[in-house]
This record gives C-alpha cells, sequence and structure tokens, in this order.
C-alpha cells in the first residue's frame, strides 16, 4: 500500500503519512455515492441544512483544535488558518443555512402570449454525485466550500484532497463524520494525481476542480471524454493598481498583506503591482518598511509546498537576469523548514516570468505607470483574469477603471477580499477558469436547472400545433407584427383574426 509523506513545513517535524487509495478503492467509492444519492437527493432540504448546521457548530466548537491541526500540515499561522481556511467556511455556511430554500425553491418566470393558459418555472434537481479536486494552499476552504454547497444542494460527494497537505483530508473526513451523514453521502478519496483521474474516470456527474491551469486542462481533457461538465477554479497573476490619489498607508498595507499573507500562495495574492509614477517611491518606501517589520512565525507564516519554493526562485532568477532588482528578501530559509523571505523587487517588465506566469509565493514585484489608459493596458496584459484591485480616492475613477478591467472580480481600495463575502460570486476569466461559486449560483452550478412548461391540458392543441391553416399564417404574421414590429397598429388591423387563433386553440379540429 503506498503512502502519503507528511511534514510541518513551518517546522519541519515528520508528522503521520496517509495511506492512498487505488483506482480499484475510487470506483468502489463511486458505487457508495450511486447507491446513496437518491435518498440524499429526496431527504428534504431543510433536513439537509440541520447536517450543515451540525458542522458549522462542530467547527466553530473546536476550532482551536482543528486551527492548529490545519496549522500544523500547511505551515500556515494559525492566525491565517483561522482567518482564511475556517471562518470563511463556518461564514459561508450560515449564509447557506439562511438562504438555500429560497435559492433552490422552484422559480416562476413569465410565459409568452402565444402560450396563454400556460405556467412556466425553473426547478433545481440534484447532478447525482460530484468529484471535487483540491488544491493545497487553502486546503479546507477550497474543498469543504464545494462540498457542502453539492450537498446542499442534493449531491453526493467525493473529495479529493491534495497530497500536499494529505493531513487536511483525515481532518475534513473527521469533522464530517462527526455529524453523521448517512453512509456514501459524503467520502474522501486520499491520494495523489492518480487518485484524481482515477475520480475524473469514475465518472461524477460534475467534477469541480480548483488548481492550476495545467492540471485543469487535461481534467477537462479527461471529462470531454464522456461529456463531464467541469468546473474550473485555476490561477491567477492579479494586478494592483494604485493611483497617485491613493490613501498611501492603506495602499502600502494591502500590497503588503496581499502579497504575503499565506506566503503568497493565494489564487487571488498580488502578483503585480502598477504605481502611478508620482507615488512611486514613497509608495516603495513605505513597502519596504512594513515587510521588514514581517516576523517569521508571528506576521509571516512558512509556504507548504517544496516544488513551489522552487518555482519561486526560478521566477527571481529570470527576473534578476533580465535586470530586476530585489529590494528586499529573495533567500529560501534551507533550513529543513519552507521558510521563503517576503521579497519585493523592483525594475520589472512584462518580459520577466515573474510578471506574466503565476509565481504563487511571497513575492511583490512593482512597476509604474503614466496614465490611466496604461494601467488598464497592463492589469489587462496577462493570460489570467481572477482577481485585480484598485487603489484611489477618487470613486469615480476607480469604478470606470473596474469596469474595464477583464477579471473574475474587482476589488476598490481592497485586497482578495471579495472572495470572502459568500453573497458574491467568485470564479474566473480568461485561463483562471470558468464557472461560479458562492452566492445563489453556488448552488445552482450544483444543479440541474430544469425548465418547465405546464399547461393544464384543457386546450385541444397550441397555435403552433397541427392542422396549419392559411388564417393561422396571417394571425402569426399579425402577432409579430403587434408584439415586435416598428409600426405596431399594422399588427392591430389583424386582431380579429389572431384572437380566433388562440382562443380556437379550445376547439377540437
Ligand atoms: P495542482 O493543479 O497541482 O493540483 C490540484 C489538485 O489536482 C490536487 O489535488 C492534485 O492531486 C490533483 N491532480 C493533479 N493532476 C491530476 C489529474 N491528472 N487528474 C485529476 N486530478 C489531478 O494545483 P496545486 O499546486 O495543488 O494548487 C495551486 C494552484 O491552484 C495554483 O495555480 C492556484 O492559483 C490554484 N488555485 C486556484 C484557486 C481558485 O479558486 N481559482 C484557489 C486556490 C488555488
Amino acid at each position: 500500500m503506498s503512502t502519503l509523506p507528511q511534514i510541518n513545513p513551518a517546522t519541519g517535524e515528520k508528522l503521520p503519512s496517509v495511506p492512498e487509495w487505488t483506482a480499484d478503492e475510487v470506483l468502489a467509492a463511486m458505487e457508495r455515492a450511486r447507491a446513496a444519492a437518491p435518498g440524499w437527493a429526496s431527504t428534504p432540504l431543510s433536513q439537509r441544512l440541520l447536517a450543515i448546521k451540525r458542522l458549522r457548530e462542530y467547527l466553530a466548537d473546536h476550532v482551536e483544535e482543528i486551527t492548529r491541526e490545519l496549522a500544523s500540515y500547511t505551515g500556515k499561522l494559525e492566525t491565517e488558518a483561522l482567518s482564511l481556511d475556517i471562518f470563511p467556511v463556518t461564514d459561508i455556511l450560515a449564509y447557506y443555512e439562511k438562504h438555500a430554500e429560497k435559492i433552490l425553491a422552484p422559480r416562476r418566470v413569465k410565459t409568452p402570449i402565444v402560450f396563454f393558459g400556460n405556467r412556466s418555472y425553473i426547478e433545481y434537481k440534484p447532478m447525482g454525485v460530484i468529484g471535487v479536486i483540491a488544491p493545497w494552499n487553502f486546503p479546507f476552504y477550497l474543498s469543504v466550500t464545494p462540498v457542502i454547497s453539492a450537498l446542499i444542494a442534493g449531491n453526493c460527494a467525493i473529495l479529493k484532497p491534495s497530497e500536499a497537505a494529505p493531513g487536511v483530508g483525515v481532518l475534513i473526513e473527521r469533522c464530517f463524520q462527526a455529524i453523521g451523514l448517512p453512509d456514501g453521502v459524503f467520502q474522501v478519496a486520499h491520494g495523489g494525481r492518480e487518485t484524481g483521474a482515477a475520480l475524473t474516470a469514475a465518472r461524477p456527474d460534475k467534477i469541480f476542480f480548483t488548481g492550476s491551469v495545467a492540471t485543469g486542462r487535461k481534467i477537462m481533457a479527461a471529462a470531454a471524454e464522456h461529456l463531464i461538465p467541469v468546473e474550473l477554479e485555476l490561477g491567477g497573476k492579479d494586478p494592483m493598481i494604485v493611483f497617485s490619489d491613493a490613501n498611501l498607508e492603506r495602499a502600502a498595507n494591502a500590497a503588503v498583506w496581499g502579497a504575503f499573507t499565506n506566503a503568497g500562495q493565494v489564487c487571488m495574492s498580488v502578483e503585480r503591482v502598477y504605481v502611478q509614477e508620482e507615488l512611486y517611491h514613497p509608495f516603495l518606501a513605505k513597502v519596504l518598511e512594513k515587510t521588514a517589520q514581517l516576523r517569521r512565525g508571528e506576521g509571516y507564516g512558512s509556504m507548504t509546498y517544496a516544488p513551489q519554493v522552487e518555482i519561486v526562485q526560478k521566477h527571481l532568477a529570470d527576473a534578476v537576469a533580465k535586470g530586476a532588482k530585489i529590494e528586499c528578501g529573495g533567500r529560501a530559509a534551507n533550513d529543513g523548514t519552507l521558510y521563503f523571505e517576503p521579497t519585493v523587487v523592483t525594475g520589472v517588465d512584462h518580459s520577466m516570468q515573474l510578471m506574466t506566469d503565476e509565481t504563487f509565493g511571497p513575492v511583490l514585484p512593482i512597476m509604474t505607470f503614466r496614465t490611466e489608459d496604461e494601467a488598464v493596458r497592463l492589469a489587462n496584459d496577462s493570460v489570467y483574469g481572477l482577481n485585480a484591485s484598485v487603489f484611489t480616492l477618487d470613486m469615480a475613477k476607480a469604478e470606470r477603471v473596474a469596469r474595464r478591467l477583464v477579471s473574475g472580480a474587482v476589488c476598490i481600495n481592497e485586497v482578495i477580499t471579495s472572495v470572502a463575502n459568500p453573497h458574491l460570486p467568485f470564479g474566473g476569466v480568461k485561463q483562471s477558469g470558468m464557472g461560479r461559486y458562492h452566492g445563489p449560483i453556488g448552488l445552482h452550478t450544483f444543479s440541474h436547472e430544469t425548465s418547465v412548461m405546464a399547461s393544464p391540458g384543457k386546450k385541444q392543441r397550441e397555435i403552433s400545433w397541427h392542422p396549419y391553416s392559411p388564417a393561422r399564417d396571417e394571425a402569426l404574421v399579425g402577432l409579430t407584427r403587434l408584439l415586435y414590429g416598428g409600426n405596431r397598429a399594422q399588427g392591430l388591423k389583424s386582431w380579429k383574426v389572431i384572437l380566433r387563433e388562440l382562443l380556437g386553440t379550445y376547439k377540437k379540429s
């Protein structure tokens, strides 16, 4: 049996390894989920929400031990494990407890006049079994949030957590065991890439993937074989635009937090800063001053995954070779931990990987711009489009720029936090992914949105059905002109034939 090794990245301490599932075990889990799916789908939503309430209360009641455990598997500061990985889960659980009944209720819509007498509505039905494949950077939040959304919408779920922090999968499994879901409703398939690929091959009814562009591409290709719908939440290279009229203190605080929280391993990290020329020197000075105050293990946590440290080093080496200057930081700890110094880089441009590829580490590259147009052009010059930030005290300018940014989310005088409001949809454009979750769409995305057109059955036929006749054609021509023409009076001339043909649908032919 193969196992997944696990260390505490912040101390180098060896932690218990986690047994890896085989492809056969994944298939068996799919069978259990398929067997459980009809029962869970027909469980009233109010009861499904009671399970969600139990989970929320369990997480809140055990928050300190869960925080400690999560920090040990990821190297995160406990503060960040709590505020960015656990608290947002309890928050979104509470949001759905409050709003799910309304979000998933059948929704009445209007019916066009030609189908008069009919009723139209939309129903949200469970899809079946959802495969959730998660990354390592927020391994708790990015696993539990899609899983609970799928469960609330009446689906069963199989989670494949990241092999880079496998203990988190075990932790999540334990939290769900504590709330006593029926057998097969939620399962964790522990393992690496092969286990993820086995989950895709087991043909879930939808795959919800969070991770890198490269893996997203593979999953989408595998899913295409069986036309399995996919939602992809992928990487980012988020720009932050700082205009000269910004609140300097707030902008500098935001840049430092946005780039270095979770050691920069946030899909919505500030990965590029564009500062208007007039503010460049004071902004840089403030950013350097604030970065120098970050203390290892206090304001600043470890990286999580060794291969990511190598990517950070590669991007820095490429930038320096092309003329960039490392203002501070730039070094890995090299002491058996995965700490990497918070790093500020200047003299950068878009020929450097540091400004085009996702670095996903504690690096803040800063570049200048002159005009609003130039700032928008630089921010949009990316294959990614997850989040972007605009800093200015001129709100009209901020909103104007926000409208021009090609991005799944935009923060104004804010960074990252749009993801933390459960009312707002979340997702990317361009290579940052496809699909949205959180908010109402976060339940609809795990539902078959079913359109129902209902006639009371009293009419003998509809106006578009057989038999066809010249009078019916005349009525439809008149109706088209009346409803949609430039000169509606022309259509009104045919009102008699329109009325006769519409009412004629009650007569036997
Ligand atoms: P990754 O793509 O390497 O791995 C993600 C998951 O996919 C892991 O569980 C992995 O085991 C699994 N996997 C790998 N190959 C697979 C395959 N062929 N079939 C099925 N599953 C497979 O990503 P990562 O390094 O864990 O995470 C970092 C990336 O995630 C970054 O690019 C980051 O921006 C992105 N991310 C995006 C969001 C978002 O919401 N948009 C959030 C967090 C992280």
